[in-house]
């Protein structure tokens, strides 16, 4: 049974859905002026490790996350680089898409944009209007009365008359209450970007968009709605609030869900803003530069997707060791079970039986956590764990000798964890290449100067120049380098300490 915790009740509630076996999933995306980065990623990365645990347990998912395409962010922004807003943001759309494909993030089912959903916003308003939840303003826009929904406030506990408190006298002067939201902006004026509605010429608010979508895409009531922390108030508390007085059903959502945020931390663990003026935001493209994605996407599962997330380079270093360490145990596998040599359990190795005992029950475990409301930190704990005992097999020549029966378990473990957090994924020496590539390069070092010392190695040995080739060895050794003969020739990757 999958358990999760629901924002709008405050508890840890059993999965229900509208339909057994199905799940309509909606998530707030991004408003596409600019690249992703590494706290965007967070959010995305939540709920991807949510899509392919609901899917790993049978669950048929519709993942509906849109873009928001349309907003003064985009128009600004498009302003300054001279170019139509729905050009800038079809432009971010596509370099975000490679950005999220390139951390292994699935696709959803649907990535609905609001400059293609304008009549279903219209929609909405007028219903809204019609039942007297909205009205318009004498400078053009529409705004949702939050005085006229009683249930303004349930999932964020605040409410309605606090929000009265501390107002701008400016910002009030067209709303009635100043917690009135826009749900339609005026934009008179040709050259701007705008439709046409029966309300004047304009553009939706923010809020509206997702309500309307979901909606749209997911029905008047669907299962879970997920975002960031952030967006409790007043995103989604507006969302319900639109939602559920237009259609008059609730819930809007049955489950919210919410991750925590990003915080980049510095060298000494103390926190610091992210920001374009500060010239310090990490955009996945970076991290993608320095580091196999896998590092990342680790480092992220190894929290709670609830609990705010400390992001260091120290930190996206350790987990780039841990992986290290799992794609070692990867190789172990396959090398172990493909040889397919075996020997009865007793007759073989501690290594080997604990590496035998800590598979038994292992994917039930992993099950187990990430169905109590995913906790992929514990779950991960379990996998380590596994990990570290094929590393101490593939250590020992006596395990890795006869130990394939012994070994076998572990791979089921190993499909696990690739399905639901997108680790272990890439065929060991896929992955070694790549991470030495970036590793040497993000320390100034040259590839090609590592190739030649092996090469020069090879030539050696070739010629039987023993003491040579031993001299190079050490030399590439005393660098970090391990080199790796077989029939085929000599290969090399930076050194991995189990
Ligand atoms: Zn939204």
């Amino acid at each position: 049974m999958i358990r999760i915790y629901n924002t709008l009740t405050r508890t840890t509630e059993p999965l229900v859905t509208n339909e057994a076996g199905k799940v309509g999933l909606y998530v707030c995306g991004m408003t596409v002026y600019d690249y992703c980065h590494i706290g965007h990623a967070r959010a995305m990365m939540a709920f991807d490790v949510v899509v392919r645990h609901l899917r790993r347990r049978g669950q048929q998912v519709n993942f509906v996350r849109n873009h928001t395409d349309v907003d003064d962010k985009i128009i600004n922004r498009a302003r300054e680089a001279d170019v139509a807003p729905l050009e800038l943001s079809a432009h971010f759309i596509r370099e975000l898409d490679a950005d999220l494909d390139s951390v292994g993030l699935l696709r959803p089912t649907l990535a609905p944009q609001v400059s293609q959903h304008i009549p279903e916003v219209i929609t909405m308003i007028e219903a809204l209007v019609r039942k007297g939840h909205a009205y318009s303003a004498d400078n053009g826009d529409v705004y949702f009365s939050i005085e006229s929904f009683a249930g303004y406030g349930k999932l964020s506990g605040r409410r309605v008359d606090d929000l009265r408190e501390g107002a701008r006298v400016a910002v009030e002067a067209s709303k009635r209450h100043p917690g009135d939201f826009a749900l339609w902006k005026a934009a008179p004026d040709a050259a701007d970007l705008g439709w046409d509605a029966p309300f004047g010429r304009g553009r939706p608010g923010w809020h509206i968009e997702c309500s309307a979508m979901a909606a749209r895409h997911l029905g008047d009531s669907f299962d879970i709605h997920g975002g960031g922390i952030d967006l409790v108030f007043p995103h989604h508390e507006n969302e319900i609030a639109q939602a559920e007085c237009a259609s008059g059903h609730e819930p809007f959502a049955r489950t919210w869900m919410h991750n925590g945020h990003l915080t980049l931390v510095d060298a000494g663990g103390d926190p610091v803003k992210m920001s374009k003026s500060l010239g310090n935001v990490v955009q996945i493209r970076d991290i993608v530069a320095r580091v196999p994605a896998e590092a990342l996407r680790l480092m992220y599962v190894g929290t709670h997707y609830r609990s705010p997330l400390p992001f260091s380079d120290a930190g996206l270093g350790d987990a780039l060791s841990v992986l290290d360490r799992v794609y070692l145990a990867r190789e172990t596998l396959d090398d172990v079970v493909a040889r397919g040599v075996s020997a009865p359990l007793d007759e073989l190795p501690e290594t080997a039986r604990e590496a035998n005992r800590l598979a038994a029950g292992f994917v039930e475990r992993f099950d187990q956590s990430m169905d109590e409301d995913f906790n992929s930190a514990a779950a991960i704990g379990h996998f380590f764990e596994l990990v570290r005992a094929i590393n101490r097999f593939g250590n020992d020549k006596k395990a890795r000798a006869r130990g394939a029966d012994a070994l076998r378990p572990a791979l089921a473990a190993f499909d696990a964890v690739a399905d639901v957090f997108g680790i272990a994924a890439l065929s060991p020496n896929a992955y070694f290449d790549e991470a030495k590539v970036k590793r040497l390069r993000a320390q100034g070092r040259s590839v090609e100067a590592v190739d030649t010392l092996v090469a020069e190695r090879t030539a050696a040995r070739n010629a039987k120049e023993w003491a040579r080739a031993d001299a190079l060895r050490v030399e590439l050794d005393a660098q970090g380098i391990a080199v790796m003969d077989s029939p085929g020739g000599s290969t090399w990757r930076v050194r991995v300490d189990a």
